[in-house]
């Protein structure tokens, strides 16, 4: 794949490092429409040279705090109503036993996931949480990141369009967070589209929580859904919109690139699933557009595949569980780590627990968070072998 002739002026241009315009990437997209090879040789090239033969994960148990959500997504079988037999109130001892068996399970981090804003919605949420002694989902999160902190896991929130001072006080405990943008196109938010009634998801809103968390120096996940209906362009502005962000903020730990498969108890239920060539070629742009960031895919969503994306351009499988289910996506389990080694090594790859926050970003976060994660680290600056496997 090395001495690969690449003819793409563009492409060419990128690996010579140089930056790529929107129209550019366009054009390379339309090429790798007709035949992608050049554009997966270029997006492998460039994941070697900055990001080795390592490919990483992080080992985490999933805790889905509350899925009562204010928004309605039309494709999430994550939400639950208030009489549905999935729905999820962690209370304060079912979080902490979570945490022990998460020790016990060796694992590093703690994901906790909520819906948007759930209180706003339900009386029940908002019952619930004065009970508990608390006025919001955000304040409860501040809480259960404690916690998992004080028991040495490393929390990593992923609640929403949380605000600037939510995320500040959020960030005293949490060594990264996330926030999906899916996607930049205020279409997807129109009548008939898969954001209509998720007035969370309109980009400008998203965007906005984003440029927060660059203003409070956060490490910040984040992330495009493919194949809701969006067009070439508009994933390609989404990948471009996210490099603005981190061209002006330098916070953007990683990419998370997630295909869509429709869920049967959504509406979205016989949209298709994100077509594999189409998905390809967008993780690739993705490491053409972003030749230097962290590119991941979650595995259990391309379970026949997976290892296929290594060699055009990702470099982490995400977080996952040896013992909570993928609550976004139920139907899909987490292949076992050892498998995941296995089939690393195979396409000739190291695999490496990170933790939820990148060592690049380490000088983001305070010293009493560092000094926890010194205490499991390795030269790397990843956990040690001893500790995850
Ligand atoms: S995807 Fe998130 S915001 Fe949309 S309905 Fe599901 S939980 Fe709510």
């Amino acid at each position: 794949m090395n001495n690969i002739v690449i003819n793409s002026e563009q492409l060419n241009n990128v690996l010579e490092n140089k930056p790529i315009s929107y129209s550019e990437a366009l054009e390379i997209f339309q090429d790798a429409k007709k035949d992608p090879f050049e554009l997966f040789s270029a997006a492998q090239n460039l994941r070697k040279k900055f990001k080795g033969r390592n490919v990483t994960f992080s080992k985490k148990a999933f805790f889905n705090i509350i899925n009562l959500c204010r928004d309605t997504c039309t494709y999430c079988t994550y939400k639950a109503e208030p009489a549905e037999k999935k729905i999820s109130l962690m209370s304060k001892q079912e979080i902490n036993q979570m945490i022990s068996l998460a020790k016990k399970y060796r694992c590093v981090e703690a994901l906790f996931v909520t819906g948007e804003r759930p209180e706003e919605r339900y009386q029940e949420a908002k019952d619930w949480l004065k009970r508990n002694g608390f006025s919001s989902t955000a304040e409860y999160l501040t809480h259960a990141s404690e916690w998992a902190l004080e028991q040495g896991l490393f929390p990593h929130t992923n609640a929403g369009n949380l605000t600037l001072n939510e995320m500040r006080d959020l960030q005293k405990t949490n060594v990264s967070m996330g926030l999906m943008l899916e996607n930049s196109s205020e279409r997807l938010s129109q009548k008939g589209m898969p954001h209509y009634f998720a007035p969370s998801k309109n980009p400008k809103e998203r965007l906005e929580v984003l440029e927060n968390s660059g203003k409070l120096k956060i490490p910040m996940t984040t992330g495009i859904l493919i194949g809701i209906g969006e067009t070439p362009a508009e994933i390609i502005q989404s990948i471009f919109a996210i490099k603005q962000l981190h061209d002006k903020y330098g916070n953007i730990q990683e990419v998370i690139l997630q295909n869509f498969q429709p869920k049967s108890d959504t509406q979205m239920r016989n949209f298709p699933s994100a077509e594999e060539n189409y998905f390809k070629i967008i993780v690739a742009m993705s490491r053409v557009i972003l030749p230097e960031m962290n590119i991941q895919i979650p595995p259990n969503l391309s379970p026949k595949s997976y290892q296929d994306f290594l060699s055009i351009g990702i470099n982490d499988w995400g977080g996952i569980s040896p013992l909570t289910p993928d609550y976004v996506n139920p139907e899909f389990s987490w292949p076992e780590i050892k498998n995941i080694d296995k089939n690393s090594k195979q396409g000739g790859f190291e695999l490496k627990c990170r933790f939820p926050i990148y060592p690049e970003f380490f000088s983001f976060i305070s010293k009493e968070l560092r000094d926890k994660i010194a205490l499991i680290e390795n030269e790397e600056r990843l956990v040690r072998e001893d500790y995850w496997r």
